[in-house]
């Protein structure tokens, strides 16, 4: 990608690193001794240690140890513009010296998330015109929780607090957002979940689809919305939630069916349907929300991850107007966080989507990168034993490893398979993330065509590897 300058070669040159070097073993040592890890397991973590990343640059991230390692995955699914932005980090710095906070609540506001609110309707589809601001994916997803039920209450169908989501869905890590995720091992951890939130199947075809044809299977899982709704009575259902495509869960791709008859079956029964964007939004698939990719049009988007690049931790929740409207004439929002529409995150919010749309980043992906990345990963993994399913679109992909193609019959440890496979994609300084039996990548929206048969031909490699072991 030709205009991606280097903020780090510049850093280097000013001054270099904000802490001094240690060494490698001295890092770990550290890290293990003061420093918990989200979603992993400490003990053995601390045994290997971690590896160090220092810096990073466009779609390349370096460890303590010199290694150039590329970015299959930009960060968590979020450095969307790519590393090393000095035009990010130039706003952060100067908005910092003007009004590095102020709140937003007690009738304030200030001008970065006033330019952001105004920069976002724009960006999004029509029909979004108001934003709320939080600090993440998860407390978007509660902040959407909130707005269902002050939406209903507001027009006067307070008994409408059912929420359905899907099994294997990811909606993030706060109570809620693991409430609303259909992810066993969060449910087992803390059974004591949000109360009025309940689950049906994923839309997930290679795995549950048996006999049936895609858009048939599709069908099938969309209608187990409308037995739900059914079932919970449409007068006690407030909304349906899930991803446009399942990140977390494995970048599955529902069929084509799927999505307009779950719109059907929410405008039938005046259910709200809520997207969370927060991975397919600001450009993953070759659009700038990925409902649209699937051509169907939600009440709620969840943003976060893309929202920022990732430079500064920011997530929003997009509101249609009619729902925006009842929440304006419905009195107080009992909801906030100190840091909802915080200056600095905003303020690189704004250049970030600025890079997205005046830089063309989204375009590229729709018509050259995604398309090129798409058509390479089938190609050097279509004589592979072990992948029986390429999903994605855009710069997205899960591919499915599979003990034999034909039947669809998945591995009974396809999880051990995956992390052996993500074991040597480490070992050759590729990121790749294993989700059980399906691998994925989502690089960072900048990658170039060279970068992008870097990426393809180590993960084919690596899956070689893999396959090599299975005999
Ligand atoms: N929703 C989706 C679809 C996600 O993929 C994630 C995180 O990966 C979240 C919500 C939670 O976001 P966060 O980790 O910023 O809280």
């Amino acid at each position: 990608f030709e205009n991606r300058p280097a903020i780090h070669a510049e850093a280097h040159k000013a001054g270099g690193s904000v802490f001094a070097a240690r060494s490698t073993q001295e890092w770990q040592q550290l890290d293990a001794a003061h420093h918990l890890h989200p979603f992993s397991d400490m003990g053995s973590l601390n045994k290997v240690g971690s590896r160090v990343i220092t810096r990073a640059e466009g779609v390349y991230l370096w460890d303590s140890d010199g290694n150039k390692i590329i970015d299959g995955m930009a960060g968590l699914w979020c450095v969307n513009v790519g590393y090393g932005r000095k035009e990010l980090a130039e706003v952060a710095y100067k908005q910092m010296l003007e009004l590095p906070y102020y709140n937003t609540f007690f009738k304030t506001t200030h001008p970065p998330v006033i330019e952001l609110s105004k920069l976002l309707s724009e960006v999004t589809p029509g029909g979004f015109e108001h934003f709320f601001y939080c600090n993440s994916g998860s407390e978007g997803n509660d902040t959407v929780l909130r707005i269902v039920h002050q939406y209903w209450a507001a027009v006067g169908q307070p008994k409408k607090r059912y929420i359905i989501s899907r099994k294997n869905g990811y909606h993030g890590s706060t109570i809620a957002g693991a409430s609303l995720g259909g992810m066993d091992y969060m449910h087992e951890q803390m059974p004591s979940q949000v109360s009025n939130i309940v689950h049906i199947s994923q839309p997930y075809w290679f795995g549950d689809g048996g006999d049936l044809s895609p858009a048939e299977f599709g069908l099938k899982c969309a209608r187990e919305l409308e037995a739900k709704i059914l079932e919970l009575g449409a007068e006690n259902v407030g909304a349906f939630i899930g991803e446009p495509f399942q990140g977390a869960g494995g970048v599955i791709f529902p069929p084509e069916s799927y999505w307009p008859e779950i719109q059907r079956i929410c405008r039938q029964y005046d259910v709200l349907l809520c997207a969370d964007e927060v991975i397919g939004g600001f450009g993953r698939t070759g659009e700038w929300f990925a409902h649209q990719h699937f051509g169907f049009e939600p009440d709620t988007m969840t943003l976060a991850k893309g929202l920022t690049s990732g430079y500064i931790p920011m997530g929003a929740v997009a509101i249609r107007k009619k729902v925006a409207d009842a929440l304006i004439a419905g009195g107080d929002f009992n909801h906030g966080l100190t840091y909802s529409g915080h200056p600095v995150a905003a303020a690189v919010a704004v250049a970030n989507i600025k890079i997205l749309r005046e830089g063309g980043v989204i375009e590229r992906v729709k018509n050259e990168t995604g398309p090129y990345f798409q058509k390479a990963l089938r190609e050097a993994l279509a004589a592979s034993p072990l992948v029986g399913e390429i999903a994605g679109a855009g710069l997205v992909a899960g591919m499915q490893l599979t003990e034999d193609k034909a039947s669809r019959k998945r591995f009974a440890n396809g999880g051990e398979i995956g992390l052996k496979c993500r074991d040597y994609c480490f070992k050759n300084n590729l990121i790749m993330r294993a989700t059980g039996d399906r691998m994925l990548l989502s690089p960072p929206l900048v990658i170039n065509k060279h970068e992008i048969d870097e990426v393809v031909e180590k993960a084919a490699h690596c899956i070689g590897l893999t396959a090599r072991d299975l005999g």
